[in-house]
């Protein structure tokens, strides 16, 4: 039964350049059943150019829960389907969660066609850490959630990735050095794989003024990286975790209070051992 079921492909568009379709991209749209698309009018140009004539159907944040039910089905009867967005990889900052999450769970197989994706194309061009980041989307539009946002990512040790939108950069580069310091590490790519792409790289003030001085550079589509923070002192014990070993003194020997302690924490036995000692000496002290 199962192996007459369809196959759903996601399938990765390009970014800005049409060069970037790949072979079995082109390959696995023309071939399929359907393609169920963010913006049919916007993919039909894509199809039109590489002579692809797939029916398509329309796919969007408004209609997705709707319309699941139906490429289900079809799906299920045997059908291969692919999933497209306006640009990139579907499901990254666009539609297709609850198509895929559906297909998965109905034993579908659900297999991807990778390609361009704006924050891996940014990512690898930063010059920033991309052992670890962090893909936080488009940072809210009003500024008191957007500092609160940035506050709460302040600490983050990883590269943080953003989306960003023309009119709003100005804006989010002024709150990430009011939140995360002048000094923090961005960098600001745009265009990428069009005419006008433009990489800066620089301390966020430095970047925010670079920007400010060139409206050239305020126009297009925009990814934000921000560096992570810089890791914590291994010898700073953070003063939750010291009124916690102060707490758990009153009640264990030093030894015991910082073994407890350190399980809870993380940080190294020996540094709140040595804390311990201190803190019951200045106990005794008073
Ligand atoms: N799914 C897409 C992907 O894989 O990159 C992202 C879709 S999201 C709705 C669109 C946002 O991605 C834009 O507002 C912009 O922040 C970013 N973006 C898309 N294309 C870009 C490009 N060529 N250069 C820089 N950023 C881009």
């Amino acid at each position: 039964m199962s192996n007459r079921q369809g196959i759903l492909y996601v399938v990765a568009t390009p970014i800005g350049n049409l060069g970037d379709f790949s072979e079995r991209a082109r390959r696995t749209l023309a071939e399929a059943d359907w393609i169920a698309a963010e913006d049919t009018r916007h993919t039909r140009k894509l199809l039109a150019h590489f002579g692809i004539h797939t029916p398509l159907s329309s796919l969007h944040a408004h209609n997705e829960a709707r319309r699941v039910p139906e490429l289900l089905a079809r799906l299920r009867g045997g059908g291969c389907g692919a999933l497209v967005s306006d640009a990139g990889t579907p499901l990254i900052r666009d539609p297709g969660y609850l198509l895929v999450r559906a297909a998965a769970e109905a034993g579908i197989r659900v297999s991807p066609v990778p390609g361009p994706c704006a924050a891996i194309a940014a990512l690898s061009v930063s010059g920033l850490p991309a052992d670890r980041f962090r893909f936080e989307g488009f940072l809210p539009a009003r500024q008191a959630a957007r500092r609160e946002r940035l506050h709460a990512l302040k600490s983050a040790q990883a590269t943080l990735v953003f989306y960003e939108s023309a009119h709003r950069i100005v804006q989010a580069l002024e709150d990430l050095v009011a939140v995360l310091g002048a000094g923090r590490p961005v960098v600001v790519a745009r265009e990428l794989t069009k005419r006008h792409e433009t990489v800066l790289r620089g301390g966020a003030a430095e970047v925010l003024a670079r920007i400010r001085g060139d409206p050239e550079q305020r126009l297009g589509e925009f990814v934000l990286l921000v560096g992570a923070a810089p890791a914590p002192d291994a010898g700073t014990i953070p003063d939750p975790i010291r009124d916690l070993l102060r707490l758990t003194l009153e009640e264990l020997p030093p030894r015991r209070a910082a073994a407890l302690v350190s399980d809870f924490s993380g940080l190294p036995r020996n540094r709140l051992y040595e804390l311990a000692l201190a803190l019951r000496k200045s106990a005794e002290d008073e």
